[in-house]
C-alpha cells in the first residue's frame, strides 16, 4: 500500500483511486438501472403498444425519447467501464492520447475522462499518431 502511494505522489499526481472507484461503480449501477429501464419499456414489457393509433403515435414518441436516454446511458456506461478498467492497470491518471498526468482537478470533475486537459481540448496532437475516439 506504502508503495501504491509513492508511486502516485512521486509523479506529483494526489488521486484518492479508492474514492475513485467507489463514485465510478456507483454511478455505473445507476446508468445500468437507467438503460434497462429505458430498454425495458421501449419493448413494452409492461405497457404494450395502444391499438388506438393516435396513441401509438404518442407511443413512438416516448419511445424516441427512450432509445435517446438508453443510447446516452449506454455510451457514458462504457465510459465509467473503460475508466474502471484504466484504475485496475494503473492508468487511470495517465492522459491516453500524450502520456502525461491527467490534472487531479480534471479527474475529480470528469471522473471518467482518459485525456488531460489539453488533448480533451485538442490543443496537443502526439507526434506521429492519429488522435483517435
Ligand atoms: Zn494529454
Amino acid at each position: 500500500m506504502a508503495a501504491l502511494k509513492r508511486l502516485y505522489s512521486s509523479r506529483g499526481t494526489d488521486v484518492d483511486t479508492n474514492a475513485v472507484r467507489e463514485r465510478l461503480l456507483k454511478r455505473r449501477d445507476e446508468l445500468r438501472q437507467r438503460a434497462s429501464e429505458a430498454t425495458a419499456d421501449l419493448r413494452h414489457e409492461t405497457d404494450p403498444l395502444s391499438a388506438d393509433f393516435a396513441e401509438q403515435v404518442t407511443q413512438r414518441e416516448h419511445d424516441d425519447v427512450l432509445g435517446a436516454i438508453s443510447s446516452s446511458a449506454q455510451a457514458e456506461l462504457q465510459q465509467v467501464e473503460g475508466a474502471l478498467r484504466r484504475l485496475a492497470s494503473g492508468r487511470y491518471t495517465t492522459c491516453a492520447v500524450c502520456g502525461e498526468d491527467i490534472e487531479p482537478e480534471r479527474l475529480s470533475a470528469v471522473p471518467y475522462t482518459d485525456r488531460c486537459r489539453t488533448c480533451a481540448e485538442g490543443g496537443r496532437r502526439a507526434a506521429g499518431r492519429d488522435a483517435r475516439g
